[in-house]
C-alpha cells in the first residue's frame, strides 16, 4: 500500500510539472462527481419518465378503451331490441314475400322505423337495412352509395350472430364507424337481412380529446388486422398508423406482454406504446410516445448538467491555473536565484511576501546566502593577511638572502645579479660602468695578531666605510668574499671612480685600526678601478676579471693605493 502510494505520488506524479498535477487534480476533482452524478441522474430521470408514461398511458388506453367498450355496447344493445322488434321483423317480412307495393310500403316502414330509432342521434350519420344480398332496403339512398355499403357487408367476416365494427369509407372519402348485425327472422332463425349503423368517428375522439398525456403522444384506435386507424384523437388525420407499431404490439402480445411495448418508425425513431384491446374487436386503443419527446425534459436537465460541468471546468481551470501559478512562479525564481549563485552570486535575494513554504525557504535560503556570503568575505579577507604575511616573510628572505650576515652590507649573490643588470642597463643606456675591487692588506696577519673575532669587526668597520661612500642609488657595495669587497658605480666614467677608489682608500687609512703586522701601522686596503665603455660582447666575468686583475696590480705595486685599469690589459690581468 505505502509502496503503491510511494510509487504514484514519488515516481509518477513528479515526472509531471507542478501546475499540471495541480490543474489536473482540480478538474478531475470538479468533474468526475458532476459526471457521475449527472450519468446517475440521467439514466434515473429517464428511466422514471419511461416508467411514469408507462403507467400513465398504459391507465389512459384502458380507461379508453373501456368507454369506447361502453358506447359500442350501448349501440349493440339499443340495436338488438330494433333487430327483435316487431316492426322490423314485418317489415323484413313484407319486403321478401309482399308484392311490389307490400315492398314498397316495407322500404318506407324501413326508413321511418330507422328515423325513429336513430334520427335524433346527432353521431349517427348512416343507418341501412340491408337485405339478404346486401342491398339497401332505403327508399331514398343513392345506387352509388349502396353499392359501396353493399361491398362493405360483403367483405365483413362471419359474424356469427355477434355484430362487427369496421370502418367504412365513402367515395367522397368520408369516414365512419360501423357497426353491421346480421337481423334474423325470429320464428326461423333464417337470416333476414343486416342492419348498418354508421358513427362518426368524432363521436369516439371526443373521448380522446379530453385526454392529453402530453410529450407529443397520441392517442388512436387501431384495427389490428390491417393496421388501419379507427379513431384518432385531436388534429391527427393519419389513415394508418406505422407498420412496426402493429408488428410490435403483435410480437409483444405473443410474448406474453399485455399492455405495453416499443418500437420503430420509418425514420428509425423509437416510440413507447401502450395499447388495450377493446373487446368484442377487432381493434385495440393505442397511446404512443416519441421517446425522443419523453426525453427532452430530461436531455434539458442533461443539457444544464453539462453547462455547469463546462462552468465548473472553467472555473476549477482558472482557480487551479492561479494556484498552480502561486506554486511554480516562485518555485521557478527561486531555482533561477539559486542558479546565479553558481556564478558565485550570494548578494542576490529572494523577494518573499506571505505565508507559505515557499516563502519559509525563500527566507532560508536568504540567510544561507548571506551567511555563505559573509563566510567567503571572511575567506577572502584571511585570505589577503594571509598573503600579506607571506609577502613579508618573502621579503624578509629576499632581503635575507641578498644580504651578507657578518657585514649587513650586500652578498655576492645580490651583487652578482646587480652587477649583470647594470651591465645591461649600461648597453643599452651607452654610458660607462665603474666597478671597484676592494682587498684589506695583510688581514691574514691582521687575523693572526688580533685574532678572528677583531677580524670580523675589522670587516664590519670596512663595510660601513663602503655603505656610506657609496650614496647614490645605483652605486652598489657589496662582500665579494671572505676580505674582498666590490662596489658597481653606473653611469660613471674613470676619473669620477677613481675619485670614489680614492676617498674610500683614504677614510681606511683614516680610521687609523691598529695593525702592528703592516708596514703601515693601520688597517689598509688596495683598490682595483675599472670604468668601461661596455658593449654585447663583454660579459660579467671580464669586468671582475679587469677589477681582480687592477686590485693586483695595486697589491703588486705596493698596497694602499687605487689602481686603474685603462683597457690596455683587458685578457692578461697581471701587473702593468
Ligand atoms: P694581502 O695583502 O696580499 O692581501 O695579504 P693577506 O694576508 O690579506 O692575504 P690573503 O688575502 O690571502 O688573506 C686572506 C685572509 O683573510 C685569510 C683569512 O684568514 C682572512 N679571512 C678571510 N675571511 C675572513 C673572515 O670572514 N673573518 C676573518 N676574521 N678573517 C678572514
Ligand atoms: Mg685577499
Ligand atoms: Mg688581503
Amino acid at each position: 500500500m505505502k509502496k503503491t502510494l510511494d510509487f504514484l505520488s514519488l515516481k509518477l506524479l513528479r515526472k509531471i510539472e507542478i501546475r499540471y498535477r495541480l490543474i489536473n487534480s482540480f478538474v478531475l476533482v470538479s468533474l468526475v462527481p458532476l459526471l457521475i452524478a449527472g450519468i446517475v441522474a440521467y439514466r434515473e430521470s429517464s428511466s422514471a419518465s419511461q416508467e411514469k408514461i408507462r403507467i400513465f398511458a398504459g391507465e389512459v388506453v384502458k380507461q379508453v378503451a373501456q368507454n369506447m367498450l361502453q358506447q359500442i355496447e350501448k349501440i349493440e344493445s339499443s340495436s338488438e331490441e330494433l333487430v327483435v322488434s316487431e316492426r322490423m321483423q314485418g317489415a323484413l317480412s313484407a319486403y321478401y314475400s309482399g308484392s311490389e307495393s307490400d315492398r314498397a310500403a316495407a322500404r318506407a316502414g324501413m326508413t321511418r322505423l330507422m328515423l325513429e330509432n336513430y334520427g335524433s342521434f346527432e353521431y349517427i350519420n348512416q343507418k341501412y337495412v340491408l337485405d339478404r344480398k346486401h342491398r339497401i332496403i332505403d327508399s331514398q339512398v343513392f345506387a352509388q352509395l349502396g353499392n359501396g355499403v353493399a361491398h362493405f357487408a360483403d367483405d365483413a367476416p362471419d359474424m356469427k350472430g355477434r355484430p362487427y365494427w369496421g370502418v367504412y369509407s365513402t367515395a367522397a372519402g368520408q369516414k365512419s364507424v360501423v357497426m353491421l348485425r346480421d337481423i334474423l327472422f325470429k320464428g326461423n332463425n333464417r337470416l333476414a337481412g343486416t342492419l348498418f349503423i354508421g358513427l362518426k368517428p368524432t363521436h369516439f375522439s371526443r373521448i380522446f380529446d379530453s385526454v392529453d398525456l402530453g410529450y407529443g403522444s397520441r392517442l388512436f384506435v387501431v384495427d389490428s388486422r390491417d393496421g388501419r386507424i379507427v379513431v384518432s384523437g385531436g388534429q391527427d388525420n393519419s389513415d394508418a398508423v406505422e407498420s412496426g407499431l402493429v408488428a410490435a404490439i403483435a410480437q409483444t402480445v405473443a410474448n406474453g406482454g399485455k399492455d405495453f411495448t416499443s418500437y420503430q418508425d420509418g425514420n428509425k425513431k423509437k416510440h413507447l406504446a401502450a395499447f388495450a384491446p377493446i373487446p368484442h374487436t377487432d381493434w385495440m386503443v393505442v397511446s404512443t410516445t416519441p421517446l425522443n419527446a419523453l426525453n427532452a425534459e430530461v436531455r434539458s436537465i442533461r443539457n444544464k448538467i453539462i453547462l455547469i460541468g463546462v462552468l465548473c471546468f472553467i472555473v476549477s481551470f482558472a482557480l487551479s491555473f492561479i494556484i498552480a501559478r502561486s506554486i511554480s512562479l516562485p518555485l521557478k525564481q527561486l531555482v533561477g536565484v539559486m542558479k546565479e549563485t553558481k556564478t558565485g552570486n550570494y548578494l542576490i535575494r529572494m523577494d518573499y511576501e506571505g505565508k507559505d513554504e515557499i516563502t519559509v525557504l525563500s527566507q532560508r535560503f536568504n540567510e544561507m546566502a548571506s551567511k555563505v556570503y559573509q563566510h567567503n568575505e571572511h575567506l577572502e579577507e584571511q585570505v589577503a593577511a594571509r598573503t600579506r604575511e607571506l609577502e613579508l616573510a618573502n621579503q624578509k628572505l629576499e632581503a635575507l638572502s641578498a644580504t651578507d650576515s657578518l657585514t649587513g652590507i650586500a652578498n655576492r649573490r645580490r651583487f652578482d645579479e646587480a652587477l649583470t643588470s647594470e651591465l645591461r642597463r649600461a648597453v643599452r643606456s651607452q654610458k660607462p660602468l665603474a666597478l671597484l675591487m676592494l682587498d684589506v692588506d695583510f688581514f691574514k696577519n691582521y687575523n693572526d695578531r688580533y685574532g678572528h673575532l677583531a677580524g670580523d669587526a675589522c670587516l664590519r668597520t670596512v663595510a660601513q666605510i663602503l655603505r656610506t661612500s657609496s650614496r647614490r642609488a645605483t652605486d652598489l657595495a657589496a662582500r665579494y668574499g671572505g676580505e674582498e669587497f666590490s662596489i658597481i658605480v653606473a653611469e660613471s666614467d674613470s676619473e669620477r671612480a677613481i675619485q670614489l677608489a680614492e676617498n674610500i682608500r683614504a677614510a681606511i687609512e683614516n680610521l687609523h685600526i691598529p695593525h702592528e703586522d703592516s708596514p703601515f701601522g693601520f688597517v689598509t686596503c688596495s683598490i682595483g678601478v675599472i670604468a668601461v665603455q661596455v658593449d654585447d660582447s663583454m660579459s660579467t666575468d671580464t669586468l671582475l676579471r679587469l677589477a681582480d686583475a687592477a686590485m693586483y696590480l695595486a697589491k703588486s705595486q705596493g698596497r694602499n693605493r687605487v689602481v686603474l685599469n685603462d683597457g690596455n690589459d683587458i685578457t692578461g690581468g697581471s701587473a702593468v
